[in-house]
């Protein structure tokens, strides 16, 4: 999975590419005094020692029938276990059932059975003569559940509602599970441990406009009688660990294409069908170059990716990965936005989903390639230069985290398996794979990738699998690289100097001139523009048509650490426009309040009526008004608070009122009305407003609000919060 954290980008790093240092390496790092005082979570006794649980028997599928009852976010279901003893005859039989989860009833090929609880587990008794090894048996359990919210990865996993408080967005319904590491349990009772795979099946009974999401194919999809509901039914017959099941549903705008003979869904919440093709356009792209650099096909029957509200980053669900709807991008936000989570997810669909990890202190096996292979996407697609930084930026999200601590690549001495996922799984273990690569070779590494996949496919794995892989089809042993590298924590220190030539120099705005393809080869011109030279000022001008959007947001800066130009007003006033990048609209609009805010309130103004992915724009034409003329801001915000505008630009504009004085009469009024309209999160934007402004004339309207929010669950947050509101003002 991945989370919604980036490394961020070396500062200056890329122009040290034209500086001739006698050495590269790693940097050594020593711990500051405070970090170095914090426990290492890899040491007793946050850590203990843990290993993959012991089995009674193996798992062979499992088949849950679900009925969501989203008007009372309950669930109902049936799970059928199937499952054959490995040893003697089974008595009892071990299922992971999360304790939200309320059994009421179980049965062992349809008798009834009684069942009692430990811990985690319940434990259903076999009635009569116990299974037989390697007999097949059918271990149902009936449930009722939802009670709990359940949180994307590293958030709590499980089973979630969308749109379970109040907000103006009413199109938000729906739910998505949340599997790894543990947690679908907290929804179907089955061996949730990725030490066994098997396949699956999901029956999902939703809400009649909804569509729902599952692994593998498609088998029905049927309106129920009455009408009201629909029931979806998906099979998945290729074997996987099971916290890669997942169920994603609500109402959805779909794609459907195809790769090859594998179809394709692109699957986005209603309304946002437009956001599909610059989301998700270069997914053939990535299927067809992570097959051949690993000499495997993409191994299941269709790839969906399902963008879904309030999910945050992604996660490699077999053959349907979860993404979060904010990563959704649009062709104004940059080249392919997306690209780097998906590739993530992708690659996973090979390492963390044809093979996974055996147990959570091999993570490193999911998350390490599924970061290196996202980085070996961009070195095909876009270049040297970008894997490159890919890899740079890698050691550098490592070596932040090894100043708090080092810990081996594989461990079995853990807190718990969510701790797993750090700076070690992720980007360590990718600079790891780099230095392997490096090490012995692009033939050797992949053809030994091709092999560790091909033996261990629809198998959990260990590190050991890998390693025998590589040196079975390489004959080159890696056993010592290994030890060293993945075995033991740690890193290589090394004294290195650079010097600066000179006379090369002047060699660096040539090269940001000729560096003018979609993907440059300088991470940033910003250390050049600091010189502030005013010889390089044709040299900016110029950048503001480069392709790459981030070049002409430092274009922009660039031209602003210049004096001002009437020309360059006039060029930048000419950016701000329905179709220009909003990266460069936002830095331009910042350029021209410094320069002159009065002078170019016409363009602020003209900016805080302009539509963008997330309002970025208008957000900051507002702020940039309130600045520079209060009074013409009261107005292009009360404008923006109206009614008929899009609930997103209203929460948006009432927020930024609290920035005006308590008495101004545009904003007050607009305040008032949200109070009254009573709409629960558009009014507690506005409440939190009025706090700001100390405007003790909207006590009243607040008092009426407070009465107004029920008691019940969804809006007791909202009537608490209105209430301190009000004690505040009260005691201004
Ligand atoms: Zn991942």
């Amino acid at each position: 999975m991945a989370t919604q954290k980036r490394p961020s980008p070396a500062a200056l790093r890329a122009l040290s590419l034209l500086i001739s240092a006698t050495a590269a390496a790693a940097v050594a790092l020593t711990p500051g005094r405070a970090e170095a005082q914090q426990p290492n979570p890899f040491q007793p006794p946050q850590a203990r020692v843990q290993y993959a649980p012991d089995r009674d028997y193996d798992l062979k599928h499992l088949k849950v029938r679900l009925r969501v009852d989203y008007g009372k976010r309950a669930i109902e279901g049936v799970a059928a276990n199937t499952l054959a003893p490995l040893r003697g005859p089974l008595r009892e039989v071990r299922l992971h059932c999360g304790k939200e989860l309320a059994v009421t009833g179980c049965a062992v090929n349809g008798v009834k059975a009684d069942h009692t609880r430990d811990g985690e587990f319940l434990v259903v008794l076999v009635p009569g003569v116990p299974i037989p090894r390697g007999r097949d048996a059918v271990v149902t359990v009936t449930y009722t559940g939802g009670k709990g919210q359940g949180g994307s990865f590293g958030a709590g996993g499980g089973f979630h509602w969308i749109g379970s408080s109040p907000t103006y967005d009413k199109s938000r319904e729906g739910f998505w599970t949340q599997g790894e590491t543990g947690y679908n349990r907290t929804w179907v009772p089955t061996w949730d441990y990725p030490n066994d795979f098997a396949t699956t099946e999901s029956i999902t009974t939703v809400p009649a406009h909804w569509s729902v999401v599952g692994n593998g194919v498609p088998v029905s999809d049927t309106l129920d009688k009455g009408g009201k509901t629909r029931t979806v039914h998906w099979r998945m017959t290729q074997p996987h660990a099971t916290y890669l099941l997942s169920l994603v549903g609500g109402p959805l705008d779909i794609k459907k294409s195809v790769w090859r003979d594998v179809p394709l869904w692109y699957v986005v919440p209603k309304g946002r069908a437009s956001l599909i093709e610059p989301s998700f356009s270069d997914t053939p792209q990535m299927l067809e170059f992570f097959s051949q650099a690993t000499g495997v096909k993409y191994p299941w029957p269709k790839y969906a990716q399902n963008a879904m509200h309030e999910f945050g980053g992604g996660m490699e669900n077999v053959s349907s990965t979860t993404l979060g709807a904010n990563a959704l991008t649009d062709a104004r936000q940059g080249y392919r936005n997306m690209s780097g989570l998906n590739a993530h997810e992708l690659a996973h669909q090979w390492f963390g989903d044809l093979v996974s990890c055996r147990d959570w202190g091999n993570t490193w096996l999911n998350e390490s390639f599924a970061t290196y292979f996202q980085n070996l996407y961009f070195e095909h697609h876009q270049g040297k230069n970008a894997y490159d930084r890919g890899i740079d930026g890698a050691m550098a999200g490592y070596l932040r985290e090894a100043r708090r601590y080092k810990r081996p690549l594989a461990t079995n001495l853990y807190a718990n398996p969510d701790r797993m996922f750090d700076s070690h799984a992720y980007p360590k273990g990718a600079t790891v794979l780099h230095t392997l690569r490096r090490q012995i070779g692009d033939a050797a590494f992949f053809g030994g990738i091709r092999r560790y996949l091909e033996k261990n496919r629809h198998q959990p794995v260990e590190t050991e699998d890998l390693c025998r892989a590589i040196t079975e089809a390489s004959g080159i042993n890696v056993e010592p690289f290994f030890d060293q590298w993945v075995y033991k924590p740690g890193h290589p220190v090394l004294d290195y100097s650079w010097t600066w030539d000179e006379a090369k120099k002047q060699a660096v705005a040539a090269a940001v001139r000729e560096d003018s393809g979609r993907f440059p080869a300088l991470a940033t011109i910003n250390p050049l523009a600091e010189l502030k030279r005013e010889d390089l000022r044709p040299l900016w001008r110029s950048l503001l048509a480069h392709p790459d959007f981030g070049r002409r947001e430092e274009a922009v800066r660039a031209l602003a650490l210049l004096p001002k130009t009437a020309e360059d007003v006039a060029l930048l006033r000419a950016q701000v426009n329905q179709t220009a990048p909003y990266g460069v609209i936002q830095r331009s609009l910042e350029t021209l309040a410094a320069w002159d805010g009065p002078g170019n309130i016409d363009v602020l103004e003209k900016a805080a009526r302009m539509p963008s992915r997330f309002e970025v724009v208008r957000a900051t034409a507002f702020s940039l008004l309130l600045k520079a003329d209060p009074a013409r801001a009261a107005s292009a915000l009360a404008a923006a608070a109206a009614p008929s505008q899009p609930g997103e630009v209203r929460d948006l504009a009432l927020g930024r009122m609290g920035d005006l004085p308590a008495e101004e009469p545009k904003s007050r009024a607009a305040l008032g009305a949200a109070l009254r309209e009573r709409e629960p999160s558009l009014a507690l934007t506005a409440a939190r407003s009025v706090r700001r402004r100390k405007d003790k004339v909207l006590l009243p309207e607040l008092r009426t609000l407070e009465k107004s929010f029920a008691a019940e669950e969804a809006s007791a947050r909202f009537k608490t919060e209105v209430g301190s509101i009000i004690a505040d003002l009260e005691k201004e």
